[in-house]
């Protein structure tokens, strides 16, 4: 059976939910994929009276679609089984398409419904890509709410011939009518400012508008932890995220919360935003902050991409921080065909191939060894002359029977012309020169705190984080600072997560005494 008991139980509890019936359209062929989504959908079928299968040919085969019965052509397809991450994605289309409205703001719906081309959006994606399904079930809700709209989610996994033959190499990837659109992680709001050829859609709440106590920039765990200590104090709390979640969401598994011996990144940020959300603090996702600066009122203006300026008495930073780039030839121009750096995401991409990782620290060596689990082999490259990973990630990577460790390492220049064939390292040691074959390869030197935008603005260290003192005040009156932004030792969710309420008392405390 594809569907276990626990999933069995949920989705019939989800299906109860179903406003109108439901026709999946099934496109078969004799292929043992075919078979699998066969059983995937009569599985489902059988658990609602309300869902009915019918054959006909659709653009790929095997795949299936979903309409209602009154519905002429579907809108939504799934080019492979949608579980995993992508189960949500798949009970979502469901329900919407069966009649429940979709969460997006009445500004955004208009933007949607007032697009008057035909748009085919097919989005590459893996079932373990913590990424994928945002994109996925925006570009579904845009189908459901626009008949010119269609969209295919293709899962790498069962499509593997064709993303091979699209050097597509990171999910997820979207075309749009045939050619390459966008990669990485999108809201439905930056996809329908795209189409808009970037005319700004969204902008910010009346809400938003009004003056805040403490305005909090980010969207992880430290701006989260600022967000409910300060709204527990009864502080009007306004928070700015280009996108809630941070790193956590390119995280599998986090074993090391006090109390919590294992959660996922995925959920573990759904139940802070629902805990955040039990208290009124005023959210702006999808918005990016790109400027603050004191007024003559001694509030700070913070500008957002959408041009919208908001304003507070005090303001929280914890922009967090981004994989490090390693500014070497190649890594710019074979991006996302075969340099690649989320593990999570895009390891299954490489399954059966040879791929390497430049980095022995924590990041790296887990990164290594999650790899290992599906690619033929891994070369881990360290630039030291000692991998720096904790002990026990070390003794699990030198365990492993596919992996090659090479250390004094210097990566010189990454090979290929439309994808990556090889790479370039000089061997410390020895000055030698050695080049190896290669599917893909994983940067993962450490990260880069979000503060390019605070440059002029607040003293920064030699690596650009924010300098901050004890109480997590940075060098501007009112401005604080939390997480893997500041110079804080070490980059932790419970460090950052402690920063955040450090800074969210404190800002309480300057308010006070203002
Ligand atoms: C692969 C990986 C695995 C990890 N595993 C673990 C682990 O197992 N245990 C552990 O404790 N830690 C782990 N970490 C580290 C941990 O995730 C971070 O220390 C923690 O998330 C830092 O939280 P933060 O809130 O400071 O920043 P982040 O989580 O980076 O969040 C920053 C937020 O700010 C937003 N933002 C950035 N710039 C702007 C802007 N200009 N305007 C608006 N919003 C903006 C971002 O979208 C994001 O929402 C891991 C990190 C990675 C990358």
């Amino acid at each position: 059976m594809i569907l276990d008991d626990n999933l069995v139980v949920s989705l019939k509890q989800y299906l109860q939910l179903l406003k109108q019936d439901i026709v999946i359209v099934f496109s078969k062929d004799d292929s043992e994929n075919s078979e699998k989504i066969s059983e995937f959908i009569n599985q489902v079928a059988q658990l609602s009276p309300k869902i009915s299968i019918e054959e006909a040919k659709l653009k790929r085969t095997p795949s299936f679609a979903i309409k209602t019965k009154d519905q002429e052509k579907p809108k939504i397809f799934f080019a492979g089984i949608p579980l995993g991450h992508e189960f949500e994605s798949f009970v979502l289309a469901l329900l919407q398409v069966s009649g429940h409205e979709p969460k997006v703001s009445p500004e955004v719906k208009a933007q949607i419904l007032n697009i008057d081309k035909d748009l085919e959006f097919e989005t590459y994606a893996s079932l373990t890509c913590t990424n994928c399904p945002d994109v996925v079930q925006a570009l579904n809700i845009m189908s459901v709410i626009n008949p010119r709209i269609s969209h295919t989610m293709v899962e790498g996994g069962m499509n593997k011939q064709e993303v091979e033959d699209l050097n597509i190499m990171a999910v997820p990837t979207v075309y749009l009518n045939g050619e390459e659109w966008s990669d990485g992680r999108m809201t439905v709001e930056e996809i329908v400012n795209k189409i808009s050829d970037n005319e700004v859609v969204n902008k910010v709440s009346k809400e938003m508008q009004k003056k805040f106590d403490v305005l909090i920039i980010g969207g992880g765990p430290a701006a989260a932890t600022s967000a409910i200590y300060t709204a527990r104090k009864g502080l009007r709390v306004g928070l700015v995220a280009d996108r809630f979640g941070g790193q956590p969401l390119e995280t599998l598994g986090i074993e090391n919360i006090t109390g919590t011996p294992y959660i996922e990144g995925e959920p573990f940020m759904k139940n802070i935003y629902a805990h955040m959300n039990q208290y009124p603090v005023h959210v702006a996702e999808g918005f990016k902050v790109e400027n603050v600066e004191k007024n003559q009122e001694d509030d700070f203006e913070v500008t957002l991409d959408s041009e919208d300026v908001l304003t507070s008495e005090s303001v929280i930073v914890a922009t967090g921080a981004k994989w490090k780039k390693i500014n070497i030839p190649g890594e710019i121009e074979l991006k996302n065909k075969g340099v690649a750096y989320c593990p999570h995401c895009d390891g299954p991409l490489y399954k059966g191939k040879d791929v390497a990782v430049i980095g022995g620290g924590n990041s790296g060596v887990e990164a290594a060894i999650d790899l290992a689990g599906t690619s033929k082999h891994v070369t881990v490259l360290e630039y030291g002359s000692e991998l720096m990973a904790d002990k026990v990630l070390q003794d699990k990577l030198r365990s492993l029977d596919n992996v090659t460790i090479i250390t004094s390492a210097n990566t010189k220049e990454i090979h290929g012309t439309n994808k990556v064939q090889s790479f370039t390292y000089i061997d410390r040691t020895t000055d030698k020169e050695i080049t190896i074959d290669i599917d893909g390869i994983f940067i993962q030197i450490g990260l880069v705190p979000n503060t390019q935008w605070l440059e002029n603005t607040v003293e920064l260290n030699e690596g650009k984080e924010i300098k901050v003192d004890h109480m997590n005040q940075t060098t501007i009156a009112g401005m604080f600072a939390a997480g893997d932004c500041t110079d804080v030792a070490y980059k932790q969710i419970v460090i950052a997560m402690g920063a955040g309420a450090t800074a969210g008392l404190a800002a309480f405390d300057y308010l006070i005494t203002k």
